[in-house]
């Protein structure tokens, strides 16, 4: 049985496309309203209006303060409160640290680090308004381990990871739970430009023996929004197909649900 996610509102960052996009998707199929943001407004538009009349977009700068407090407005004049944020909206620059620049730690820092802790600033009055809620930070692989060429990404993915864990030891009296996502390689704009064979060493082959997809991300994700978990804070869920750090238990037992 899939996860009700009935009467629960949701905002989903960096969904015009990509796992954001497919998270949202799935999240309507199962019961959710959802408010789809992303600085793609076109894109973004499109996307929200194939989920019909239970999901909006509302453009946004993930690491803009001003955006996050009119996405908290939008949502609550639309749908009357917020049940659970998806920090998803991020970027990837991969350089080798000789020729990379400041300019790069501070772009990934603003969209990928920033971002989240603005959000769960932004959304913690309204879920604890809601009796409680789910934080989801979309972290990665990357924030599990090391990679090469992307020390910048690396280090805002481990960071993303952290405020998980400390987010999660401070809103747990509230009963907001927070956790974090680390999917492997996944087939999205993203990495487009880098899945044509060869692939890089920088991105390890699942021992699946294929890349993922984002409907591989998007259960996990309900998963973690739903009541099914109500237990899990603090958690970290690597999805990447067995590659460089091996199996979730935690994923194992949530598909056992099924
Ligand atoms: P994607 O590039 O397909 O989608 C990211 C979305 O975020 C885009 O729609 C983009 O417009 C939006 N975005 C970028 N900057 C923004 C900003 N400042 N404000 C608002 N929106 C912004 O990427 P994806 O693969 O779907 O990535 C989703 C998340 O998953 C990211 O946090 C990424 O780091 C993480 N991740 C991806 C992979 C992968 O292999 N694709 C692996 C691990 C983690």
């Amino acid at each position: 049985m899939a996860q009700d996610l009935n009467g629960k509102v949701v905002i989903v960052t960096g969904a015009a496309g990509g796992q954001g996009a497919a998270d949202a998707r799935l999240l309507v199929e199962r019961g959710a309203k959802v408010v789809l943001t992303d600085f793609n407004a076109e894109l973004g538009e499109e996307t929200a209006a194939a989920l019909g009349e239970n999901a909006i977009f509302v453009k946004h700068d993930v690491s803009s303060e001003e955006d996050w407090a009119k996405v908290i407005e939008t949502t609550i004049a639309t749908f009357g409160q917020i049940n659970a944020l998806v920090n998803n909206a991020g970027i990837l620059k991969m350089e080798p640290l000789e020729s990379s620049s400041a300019q790069t730690i501070d772009k990934l820092l603003a969209v990928n680090v920033r971002s989240v802790y603005l959000g769960m600033m932004a959304v913690v009055p309204a879920l604890r308004q809601a009796g409680g809620g789910s934080i989801v930070n979309i972290s990665s692989l990357a924030g599990m381990s090391g990679q090469a060429n992307a020390v910048a990404y690396s280090g805002s993915k481990w960071a993303v990871r952290g405020m998980t864990k400390s987010a999660a030891l401070e809103l747990g009296q509230y009963g907001i739970r927070v956790n974090s996502v680390h999917p492997g390689t996944i087939a999205t704009p993203m990495t487009a430009g880098m899945l044509r064979a060869p692939i890089d060493a920088a991105f390890p082959l699942a021992a699946m023996n294929r890349v993922g997809t984002p409907d591989d991300i998007a259960p996990a994700v309900a998963f973690l929004i739903s009541d099914e978990s109500t237990y899990i804070s603090g958690a970290e869920l690597v999805i990447d197909g067995a590659s460089a750090v091996g199996q979730s238990s935690q994923f194992t037992a949530m598909m056992s649900r099924g």
